[in-house]
């Protein structure tokens, strides 16, 4: 397995590249924290987020993880609006 196996992937949707580039500026250092998780029962990591942006600085993320208590300790750190 390459080590490269443990990085969260992330994916940031949104209506502009301009937007994009924000978001994903903006939401650097929470997308940081959240790679660095690992999952207290199973010794993971998040697999994989999905950002889709909406108004205000809104968005709506969706994980990719071992179990609900992985994506409940990632959806605190990053939150829903940045
Ligand atoms: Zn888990």
């Amino acid at each position: 397995m390459s080590v490269h196996a443990d990085v969260m992937r992330i994916a940031i949707n949104d209506r502009s590249a301009e937007l994009r580039d924000q978001l994903r500026e903006r939401l650097r250092d929470r997308l940081a924290r959240a790679a660095q998780l690992r999952c207290t029962e199973h010794g993971q990591p998040v697999v994989e987020v999905t950002i889709h942006g909406r108004e205000n600085g809104w968005f709506d993320s969706r994980w990719t993880t071992c179990c609900a208590a992985l994506e409940r300790q990632a959806t605190s750190i990053v939150k829903d609006r940045c």
